[in-house]
């Protein structure tokens, strides 16, 4: 058997092309356009790279996208002064503040001090509260990029046994707590997981969240399982070349699984489509409101 594959970036093209038409039916209606706000903290290069990536697909669907760049050496109290100053602005639908942040910032106090209906990223505690006990929510991106994928592969997914492996606040948990509302039946393993391979074996669904190296191996996987692969590692080859890797062995995954995501172009994608789905969320909520 050969996996079907899990086409990200096409599934996010077809995502991003549904919220285009959202926001234009939200500027016919409001005579304005939702407007995300992303504040980036230092000069670390992949966090630039992702905020630029991010302002240019906000501004394709049509949206508002405004970037504030601060020093790395920015104090807290000035960061909280100004998402204060985002919160209180009407023009901002969604804020997104770039993690990491410098280490002498507190990222939990940063985020908690988001508008929850302003949070995009859906990382403050109310939103992740609200997602824990099933209420309607802000929900991180990934995950529910992730969510979008695994329906559009198994359709209902009532009964079935899904393991995540990760239980960060931004993937693992939340991803668990989507599948449980979807009534899978739901396992989450971590570092401290015994067994790895007996809990991947039995799984219908596998997410990998990790962020090492080809750690599920192929010959783990269920025949015919939904596996996605969420991690992005990148490794150095024997040419000193660089590449970027999940935490599937993709090539053994691939002989096994039933669909399965690349890395890169399989969830990566989604999640960016994902951010801008939960902003034309917030500022229609917030129209409403
Ligand atoms: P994280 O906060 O570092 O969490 C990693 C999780 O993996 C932890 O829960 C950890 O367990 C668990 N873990 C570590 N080693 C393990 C092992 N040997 N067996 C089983 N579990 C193990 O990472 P994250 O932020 O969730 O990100 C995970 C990966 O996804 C990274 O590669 C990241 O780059 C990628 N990612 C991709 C996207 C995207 O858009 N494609 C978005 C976000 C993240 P403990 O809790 O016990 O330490």
């Amino acid at each position: 058997m050969s996996a079907v594959l899990i086409d990200g970036k096409a599934r996010a093209a077809a995502l991003r092309t549904e919220v285009a038409g959202g926001v234009a039916q939200f500027v016919a209606t409001h005579a304005r356009a939702p407007g995300l706000t992303v504040v980036l903290v230092g000069d670390d290069a992949a966090s630039a790279v992702y905020v630029g990536a991010k302002g240019k697909a906000t501004r394709e669907v049509g949206m508002i996208s405004t970037e504030h760049r601060l020093p790395a050496t920015t104090p807290e109290a000035e960061l909280l002064e100004l998402v204060a100053q985002l919160n209180a602005d009407t023009a901002v639908d969604g804020i997104l503040v770039q993690l990491p942040l410098p280490a002498h910032i507190d990222a939990d106090k940063v985020i908690a001090a988001i508008d929850p209906a302003k949070d995009v990223d859906g990382f403050h505690p109310i939103n992740a509260g609200k997602l824990a006990i099933g209420q309607p929510a802000l929900v991180p991106c990934t995950p529910s990029g992730c969510l979008l994928m695994i329906r559009e592969a198994l359709g209902n997914i009532s009964g079935a046994e899904a393991l995540v492996i990760g239980r960060s606040s931004i993937v693992g948990k939340p991803m668990a707590a989507l599948l449980t509302a979807a009534s899978a039946t739901v396992t989450i393993a971590h570092s401290r997981t015994r067994d790895l391979a007996a809990h991947v074996a039995r799984a219908d669904i596998v997410v990998a969240a990790v962020g090492v190296p080809h750690l599920v191996q192929g010959a783990w996987i269920k025949p015919g399982a939904c596996v996605i692969d969420v991690g992005m590692n990148r490794i150095t080859l024997p040419s000193g070349k660089t590449k970027l890797t999940g935490d599937v062995d993709f090539d053994g995954a691939v002989a096994r699984a039933g669909w399965i995501t690349p890395v890169p172009g399989g969830v990566g994608p989604m999640t960016i489509a994902c951010l801008l789905a939960n902003t034309l969320k917030a500022a229609t909520a917030r129209a409403a409101a």
